[in-house]
Order: C-alpha cells, then sequence, then structure tokens
C-alpha cells in the first residue's frame, strides 16, 4: 500500500491511501478504483461522496473551530461514527486495519473517539 498525504491546510492532514488497483477512502478504506478524492495537488474531488462512510472530500474533512477536536480526533471520531453505523462490522475494521496499517490500539482509539 501506498499513502499520500493530503495538506488541507492549517495543519490539517488526511492520508490517502492507493496502490495498484486504485485509490482507497481516506476514512472507511473502501476501494475506489480509478476514482480519487482528492488530486494530487491536495484539491477535493467536490463531485465524489464515499458509498460507505458519506465522507464528502471539501465538506466533511476537517473540524469545526467550535467542535475543539483536533483532525486526529475528528478523523476518529468520524470513522467511529461510521463502524456505530455498521454494527462495528468485523469485515469494515479488518478493512481499516488492513489499508491504513492499524493496530489494536488505533482501533480502541476509534472506539473511544
Ligand atoms: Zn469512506
Amino acid at each position: 500500500m501506498n499513502y499520500q498525504v493530503i495538506d488541507l491546510g492549517l495543519g490539517c492532514q488526511l492520508i490517502q491511501p492507493y496502490d495498484e488497483s486504485g485509490y482507497y477512502c481516506v476514512i472507511c478504506a473502501k476501494s475506489h478504483g480509478d476514482r480519487c478524492m482528492y488530486y494530487s495537488d491536495g484539491q477535493p474531488v467536490h463531485d465524489f461522496i464515499c458509498p460507505d462512510c458519506r465522507m464528502h472530500p471539501g465538506f466533511d474533512d476537517t473540524p469545526d473551530e467550535k467542535d475543539g477536536l483536533t483532525q486526529e480526533q475528528y478523523v476518529a471520531r468520524y470513522r467511529r461514527g461510521w463502524l456505530d453505523s455498521v454494527g462495528w462490522d468485523e469485515e469494515c475494521v479488518r478493512r481499516l486495519r488492513s489499508v491504513f496499517e492499524m493496530s489494536d490500539d488505533d482501533i480502541d482509539t476509534i472506539r473511544t473517539a
């Protein structure tokens, strides 16, 4: 797996995984084939919404100032919202672990986000 760091500005970043089969969602790691969520210059693809976690690039990718979350906390909370919505489906958790190379601790961080 390869990882492109997406710089959203103001110290916020996302990781877009990709390999020879294409791109993966920055939140839920769903395979999107040749559809990226961010262009190589970091600009969001505004007409794309992940069908699994509903992440909308350019709209859902950074915390609201009033929420007081760091970018890492925001991403973890978004992932928890998605996993809650699928009942922590084993296949979804396995996908996150595999694509983002997450440890048990990483998964626990999401669980308590
Ligand atoms: Zn997604």
